[in-house]
Parts: structure tokens; C-alpha cells; sequence
């Protein structure tokens, strides 16, 4: 893990230098703090800068893109749900910006939330990784952990060439579209029954 960290960090190194231009601007303006924790707060400018990788824009790295205009829209960081979950967690939902008196064990609180959200045990049968069933995030309406998110942790652990993923629409597949060809796995996916099938070479 400390390894993969490391890497992404000199990969992203200028682009962490670009979100710290508008984070701090943005949490002077707002009265807000950025997450004490460097490991979580490198990490999350890391993903947010995949993010615009991905999909050209700076999207939360913490949902996958829902396809929707207005949605996404919402969607893109500092999202439309910052100040009413600071306001109820102390934190936003990915424990990047905080209130500015948020002691360290709150913030530590609000990451530990957050991992608990995201490490849950995987739907993953050899190398079938069945993505569907997982809970629904009240304000977005998406699902935690999203699929790609699913698919972080169970490269974390599948050691195969192939890994086949059911998700629930056709919006997933087009996001783990995306996401294969600015990682460089191979994919294809089909239709099946009532779900997708999306085969990712990831090796
Ligand atoms: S939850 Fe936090 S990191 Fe995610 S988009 Fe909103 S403000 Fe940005």
C-alpha cells in the first residue's frame, strides 16, 4: 500500500501541487480546514487528479461519475454537498475539508467513517467480483463503495490476469470503460440477463 502511495505520488506530484493552488483559496474563502493527515489529504488530491485523468473533470473521488448532467455537475469538487456535511460530520464525505476547529481526533473520526464505508468485504468468487447490492449514499443517491471503488480494493488482493465484474448498469460499464483505458487493462462488456459483464484484463 505505502508503496503504491509512493509511486502515485511522484506520478501526481504537479498535479498536488495544482489542487493545493485552489484548495487553499477555496478553504481561506470558506473558513474551512484541509485534512491534517497528509497521507489521507495526498491521497485524496492524488485521486482527484485521476479523476480528471479519467474523466476531464474534478469530479469527488469518492463516487463514480452517474451520468447524469445536473448530478454530475454536483458532483465536481468542492461538490453542492460540502457545507451540509460539514455541518453534520464535521468533515465533507471524503474527509478533505473539515471546520477549521475540528480537533485531530475528529478528523481521525470522520477518515475512520469513511473507511468503514469503503472497506466493506467484497462480493469476490475466484475472479467474479459482483459489485450490486451495496448501500445508497442518502444525498447522492449512489452507491457505497461504487464499482470502481469495488475494484480498487479487490486489485488490492486478486493476484489473475482476468477479472470479471457484474455491475448493475450500463452507466458502470461505461466508467469501467474509461477507467481500463487510462489504466491500460483490456475490456469488454456485455449484456446479460438483468446486469452487465464487464472483463478486464488487468495484467
Ligand atoms: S465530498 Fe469532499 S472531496 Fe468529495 S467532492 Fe465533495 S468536497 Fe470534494
Amino acid at each position: 500500500m505505502m508503496l503504491a502511495f509512493i509511486k502515485d505520488f511522484f506520478r501526481y506530484k504537479k498535479d498536488i501541487k495544482r489542487q493545493d493552488k485552489w484548495i487553499g483559496k477555496y478553504i481561506s474563502k470558506k473558513g474551512y480546514d484541509i485534512n491534517p493527515n497528509k497521507m489521507i489529504s495526498t491521497n485524496l488530491k492524488i485521486w482527484l487528479s485521476e479523476m480528471e485523468g479519467i474523466y476531464g473533470k474534478r469530479l469527488c473521488p469518492c463516487f463514480d461519475p452517474s451520468g447524469g448532467k445536473e448530478n454530475d455537475k454536483a458532483m465536481l469538487c468542492p461538490c453542492k454537498y460540502i457545507d451540509d456535511e460539514i455541518e453534520e460530520y464535521g468533515t465533507c464525505h471524503c474527509a478533505l475539508f473539515g471546520k477549521k476547529d475540528l480537533s485531530k481526533e475528529q478528523w481521525a473520526a470522520s477518515g475512520k467513517r469513511l473507511m468503514t464505508e469503503y472497506r466493506v468485504p467484497l462480493n469476490l468468487k475466484g475472479n467474479v467480483l459482483d459489485t450490486r447490492g451495496m448501500p445508497i449514499d442518502k444525498r447522492r443517491g449512489m452507491p457505497i463503495p461504487d464499482a470502481s471503488h469495488q475494484l480498487k480494493n479487490a486489485l488490492l488482493k486478486f493476484s489473475g490476469e482476468h477479472l470479471q465484474m457484474v455491475v448493475a448498469t450500463e452507466q458502470e460499464t461505461l466508467n469501467l470503460e474509461k477507467i481500463a483505458k487510462y489504466k491500460g487493462f483490456g475490456y469488454k462488456a456485455r449484456h446479460q440477463d438483468d446486469a452487465y459483464i464487464v472483463e478486464l484484463k488487468v495484467k
